[in-house]
């Protein structure tokens, strides 16, 4: 990933994404070092009560991706597996955690404090489809059923889809319990390579703590379904280790913001 800024607004694109011409995208940054206020942080979250101000960022990111006119639609999200199919302006949906459309000049918009955000598009269409994985959503394979809803009804192909996992918390920061380890080992083929005992400052295991890794379990996801691996862009960055640059809800508790992926077809 690589980061860009236009119209006062700074943000990142997956190098693997950022030259289709046919399509707008970007992962909004926290602090908006661009912007002639240095202090300005851009926040998208719901419940933070002010509706205006998230209409504002939107449009502000709207304009800085080059989309002008359009009505972005941002999913309500609520960790599971529900693919919602946009196929008309201004659509009104159901809570989902994934979306995909082929019509051109609609944003569409899933808010991340810690879980991947992924972005998976098929020039040969072209179509776009966005996924909130978090470990719920990946234990019901939300990837996959992305890349099964793309296939049926866009004719998408798996070997020529591009696909990137964005900005996420990393395993070494990612302690889980029990419940969580018995949904991965229940739900996940190859699961004991997802995730592995947490150490102590001694190396000395915690006992019931594990360490997941959000990351690699989409990635078999996508290699399941037949994407291939030079076609996965993996975000290098941390969410709980870099503030300035994302909200962590395991850092930041029920208070923290939210950071956007936005996408739209042009
Ligand atoms: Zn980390």
């Amino acid at each position: 990933m690589h980061s860009l800024a236009a119209h006062d607004l700074s943000y990142l694109v997956f190098d693997r994404l950022a030259d289709q011409p046919r399509l707008r995208h970007g992962v909004s940054l926290r602090r908006q070092s661009n912007s002639a206020d240095k202090a300005l942080t851009l926040d998208f979250n719901f419940a933070s009560g002010d509706p205006a101000r998230l209409r504002t960022n939107l449009d502000g990111f709207c304009r800085a991706l080059g989309l002008s006119d359009v009505d972005p639609i941002v999913a309500s999200q609520v960790h599971g597996n529900a693919v919602t199919v946009i196929d008309q302006p201004g659509q009104t949906i159901p809570p989902a955690d994934a979306l995909c459309t082929a019509l051109p000049n609609i944003p569409l918009v899933l808010r991340g404090a810690d879980c991947p955000l992924m972005i998976l598009y098929d020039p040969g269409v072209p179509a776009l489809g966005l996924a909130h994985a978090g470990w719920r959503g990946t234990v019901q394979k939300i990837t996959i059923r992305l890349i099964e809803t793309m296939i049926k009804q866009f004719a998408c192909q798996p070997a020529r889809m591009i696909a990137g996992i964005g900005p996420a918390i990393c395993r070494h920061c990612y302690q889980v319990g029990p419940d969580v380890i018995d949904a991965v080992r229940q739900n996940l083929p190859d699961s004991e390579k997802l995730f592995s005992p947490d150490l102590d400052t001694n190396g000395v295991p915690i006992p019931e703590k594990w360490q997941l890794d959000l990351f690699e379990a989409n990635r078999r996801q996508l290699l399941h379904a037949g994407l291939l691996d030079s076609n996965i862009e993996i975000s290098p960055w941390c969410t709980f280790e870099n503030p300035e640059k994302f909200y962590s809800y395991r850092r930041e508790g029920p208070a923290a913001g939210r950071w956007a992926l936005m996408a739209a077809l042009k």
